[in-house]
């Protein structure tokens, strides 16, 4: 058997000092908590389509149970399915000595990087997967939801008893053409492959195996519920933000797609305009599947130099007795303007959050980013680092302009972004699979 995730866990156990209540990691969530934020069309779409699925076993499996966009969606996803009827579990394949080091390489490769993908590498890749099918080989689900590179090779191995689904969440838009084809080769044997988006969808993946639907982000989990500016400023304060000027943030992993570098050369050009101005980059080193974030920490760090404008976050230590969801939430709501300056994006659940609460973001013009905001309406797309600052001046210049469009970011939420509809696409999925 693989590792289940926990969810009877206090979230973030290690330290609440909770202003309000601890807070549960829950393992059922009824659709009903959602009446009054989504529309009674999506809610009996999904209520009749889950009737028809009551006990389909799901079991969901990916690399790790925090950090990251994949482990945020299933929190909430897993859950949701279940508050409907489905028997849903979620599980992590377990590493091997430079597993997440070659999968990380491999995610970068599939995100166009170029690098050496050697023979030994994919041997170290499949024996892996060998390894953990046959942990897996007593599991009997009615449809395996498999996610991203790390795990999608376990379906070489595991005995075909069921529907398999693989989910890439990654931006495959140009990916490496050797790693590619090594992953197309893998894809063949799933019955459905879900992107996120049309312009991802990677050669030689058959039309009718595809099906496309975005993330989306949990409006009532505490990191995306309402909170009072107040409680937000006072959370900022104490970690020595000066309230009184304004403060840029960009919420990710220390990544190099998103771009950390090119986000201090925007501030550091924006200040020219804004002298007052600061950054905050929040990338608390929580995935452990993500090896080279404590690399890319070191050259943000090296260049941020002396700056005391500069605020780093990357370790759960710097914010003492504050839960992690109160901390992102905090400064989604409060930042003066949020970037994601991501160069590839798979989706960018950092934005839509951000967009949730009335932010207009300043995004790079790519992947899925280029689904949530609409140049100019909702949001900016930028493609450069001296555009990226020409708009944190606009936005904090305006507050008029960035309220307008704050607005519309909301409302596109709203509309596309919220997990009921995920849940939606994924149980129309699941019905054609075993009807
Ligand atoms: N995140 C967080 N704390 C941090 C940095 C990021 O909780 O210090 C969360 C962020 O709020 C979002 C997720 O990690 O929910 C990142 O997802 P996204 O899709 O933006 O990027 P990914 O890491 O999957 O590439």
């Amino acid at each position: 058997m693989l590792p289940e995730v926990n969810f009877n866990l206090t979230i973030q156990s290690e330290k609440i000092i909770n202003p309000t209540k601890p807070e549960i990691r829950r393992g059922v969530i009824k659709l009903d908590e959602y009446r009054g934020i989504i529309g009674s069309h999506l809610f009996k779409e999904i209520n009749s389509l889950a009737k028809d699925l009551r006990g389909l076993k799901v079991f969901h499996v990916n690399a790790t149970s925090d950090g990251g966009g994949v482990a945020e969606i299933l929190k909430s996803l897993v859950p949701l399915m279940r508050g409907v009827g489905l028997e849903v579990k979620w599980y992590n394949i377990l590493p091997c000595p430079g597993f997440f080091d070659l999968t990380k390489r491999i995610h970068n490769a599939l995100q166009g990087k170029r690098i050496e993908f050697s023979r030994r590498d994919r041997d170290l890749y499949m024996r892996h997967m060998e390894s953990m099918a046959k942990k897996m080989e007593d599991m009997r689900p009615d449809v395996w939801v498999i996610h991203d590179p790390q795990p999608a090779g376990l379906i070489s191995y595991l005995p075909r008893l069921c529907p398999m689904v693989w989910r890439i969440h990654i931006d495959t838009s140009g990916p490496n053409k050797k790693v590619w084809s090594f992953f197309q080769k893998i894809g063949d044997d799933y019955d459905r492959i879900i992107f996120t988006s049309k312009d991802f969808i990677g050669h030689g993946i058959p039309e009718k195996k595809i099906r496309i639907f975005s993330p989306a982000i949990d409006p009532i989990m505490k990191k995306n519920e309402s909170m009072d500016l107040e409680i937000a400023k006072k959370i900022m304060k104490s970690l020595g933000i000066n309230l009184s000027r304004p403060l840029a943030v960009q919420v990710s992993r220390f990544d190099p797609w998103k771009d950390p570098m090119g986000v201090i050369r925007a501030y550091q050009e924006a200040k020219k305009e804004i002298p007052g101005l600061q950054l905050a980059l929040l990338g608390l080193l929580l995935a452990k599947d993500d090896p080279e974030a404590e690399k890319i920490l070191k050259e943000v760090e090296k260049a941020s130099g002396e700056d005391p404008d500069i605020f780093l976050f990357s370790r759960v230590s710097q914010i003492g007795n504050i839960k992690i969801n109160d901390f992102v939430n905090a400064f989604q709501m409060a930042a003066s303007v949020v970037l994601q300056k991501s160069t590839k994006e798979g989706f960018g659940l950092s934005v839509t959050e951000a967009m949730w609460k009335g932010q207009p973001v300043i995004g790079g013009n790519v992947g899925g980013i280029k689904l949530q905001i609409k140049d100019g309406e909702n949001g900016f797309l930028v493609n450069t680092c001296k555009e990226a600052a020409q708009r944190m001046v606009e936005l904090i210049k305006s507050p008029q302009l960035k309220k307008k469009m704050g607005q519309e970011a909301k409302e596109i939420v709203r509309e596309k972004f919220l997990i009921p509809r995920l849940l939606r696409d994924y149980l129309k999925m699941f019905k054609e699979l075993v009807k």
